[in-house]
């Protein structure tokens, strides 16, 4: 029998550390729970496109890191 009310995805994930499902980063409390923007737009064109299809924007995020949304090592 199933009577867990929590039927979510991730209900062992906590929420006091919250990390950037897309980058694994800390979240940002104006992007959870995402770390930027960016993270989020890129999650967003997941849901919609079902893959990865990011626009080619010059935004500049003002986060000053290098932002790798795939390692590459
Ligand atoms: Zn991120």
């Amino acid at each position: 029998m199933s009577d867990d009310a929590a039927s979510g995805r991730d209900k062992d994930t906590a929420r006091a550390n919250a990390t950037c499902p897309i980058c694994q980063r800390a979240a940002s409390t104006d992007y959870r729970p995402f770390c930027c923007k960016r993270c989020a737009d890129v999650d967003l064109a997941r849901w919609l496109g079902g893959r990865y299809a990011i626009p080619a924007s010059t935004e500049e995020d003002g986060d000053g890191e290098d932002y790798a949304p795939q390692p590459r090592e």
